[in-house]
């Protein structure tokens, strides 16, 4: 199906599903899951023709997808503006471990959720103290009754 070895370098080309790059109308999309022959030595990839279709409809869904969304660049950036780590800005948003490595690597696309939740945040820093205090695992206080649970 693949060559056995590579032909830019002789090296030994072995099935992958890692994500391959695939230009869509000028953007790098980056799609993972598609079958394909890679060479161990040079990253050299080989596609069957079939292949190279589900590559090429699964690059444009995801086009499709990435389009309208923060770039990594951008998420980077609304993290760095709270002066948060990776794992920090994880538990404000409530994602996974990791989930913000790979968001910021641009080997998986967030959900359009968790895109306006940074939106929010960009625009509104003080949604953060919200989501902290969500994230500690206490309720927010409704504006206007702050003060009013004082205990003697
Ligand atoms: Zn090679």
């Amino acid at each position: 199906m693949y060559p056995e070895l590579c032909a830019e370098c002789g090296g030994r080309v072995e099935i992958s599903t890692d994500a391959m790059v695939v230009e869509v109308r000028g953007d790098a999309v980056v799609t993972p899951g598609i079958e394909h022959g890679r060479c161990t030595v040079c990253g050299e990839e080989y596609l069957t023709l079939d292949g190279v279709e589900r590559l090429q409809r699964a690059a444009i869904r995801r086009s499709k997808q990435v389009r309208g969304l923060l770039s990594p660049e951008e998420i980077k950036d609304v993290r760095l503006s709270l002066d948060l780590t990776q794992a920090e800005f994880e538990r404000l948003l409530g994602v996974g471990p990791k989930t913000v490595v790979r968001w910021e690597k641009g080997t998986v696309y967030q959900s359009a959720t968790a895109d306006r939740l940074m939106r929010l945040i960009r625009t509104l820093p003080e949604v953060r103290c919200v989501l902290e205090t969500v994230a500690s695992g206490l309720q927010p206080v409704a504006p206007g009754t702050q003060g009013a649970a004082t205990l003697p």
